[in-house]
């Protein structure tokens, strides 16, 4: 079977709360279903050539951050708008989420354009929305994870899921994330994949079905996540600490 070859972009820019922990778990689930995987770090100077991938990663990073990569994104705007229509799956978290988008707002009024892959907009507010979120997903169950970040995120699409716990979005409509062909964006860091792997395998899912290669993931142990999941719920929910 050839590998799975997935992208991880920007892994030096975009790269806040541990989000390189999604790509340590997407490789190891494969590998330990003896699936061969390949992941590939792209740089802002290099090319990117999207029709290597099976799946594309773009982490969360700094109000800056986010600029200099919205700026490497735009030139090959055309080529996201194809893969993404042809079905390419690809993972965006935070900053990464917003620059799917057609702008992120930063408090001061500077307007950062985004791919525009999205009808969706996302403006800064005065205050952070911070802290552990709990979301229900349609079709990967329940997702935790830490939430941070100024901007209020409005689009037209299907969210990820809805706001158990948390801020998500915009704070007010109770939506966390977007779903959009294949795409999934999503503010969770905490990583976000190493606490979800029922996430991670609809990725991995996405993933090999457009590599040609459609299987069913063999099942893993995951009780120390399931653990993690229990801990959280306990705490936030039941008891309403949070
Ligand atoms: N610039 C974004 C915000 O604060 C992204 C933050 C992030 O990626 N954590 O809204």
């Amino acid at each position: 079977m050839k590998p799975i070859r997935i992208a991880h972009l920007f892994p030096d820019l975009l790269n806040l709360y541990a989000d390189k922990g999604n790509i340590l778990t997407l490789r190891r689930r494969l590998a330990w279903r003896g699936i061969p995987v390949e992941v590939e770090q792209v740089r802002r100077d290099d090319p990117l050539h999207l029709s290597r991938y099976h799946l594309v990663l773009l982490g969360g990073g700094s109000d800056r951050e986010q600029a200099l990569v919205g700026e490497v994104l735009r030139k090959q705007r055309a080529e996201w708008a194809s893969a993404v229509a042809s079905g390419l799956p690809l993972l965006a978290i935070c900053g990464g989420y917003q620059l799917l988008g057609e702008y992120y707002e930063t408090a001061e009024g500077l307007k950062v354009p985004g791919l525009g892959l999205l009808d969706m907009r996302t403006t800064a507010g005065s205050t952070r929305l911070i802290g552990n979120i709990a979301i229900e997903s349609p079709e990967c169950g329940r997702i935790v994870g830490f939430e941070n970040h100024a901007g209020r995120t409005e689009h037209r699409h299907l969210p990820l899921g809805t706001v158990l716990h948390g801020h998500g979005n915009n704070g007010q409509d109770g939506k966390e994330g977007v779903r959009y062909q294949n795409v999934i964006g999503t503010y969770i860091h905490g990583p976000l994949l190493p606490k979800n792997p029922r996430l991670a395998d609809f990725v991995l899912q996405l993933a090999l079905a457009y590599a040609g290669a459609p299987a069913e993931l063999s099942p893993l142990d995951d009780a120390l996540e399931l653990l993690a999941h229990e801990a959280f719920f306990q705490r936030r929910i039941v008891v309403g600490r949070g």
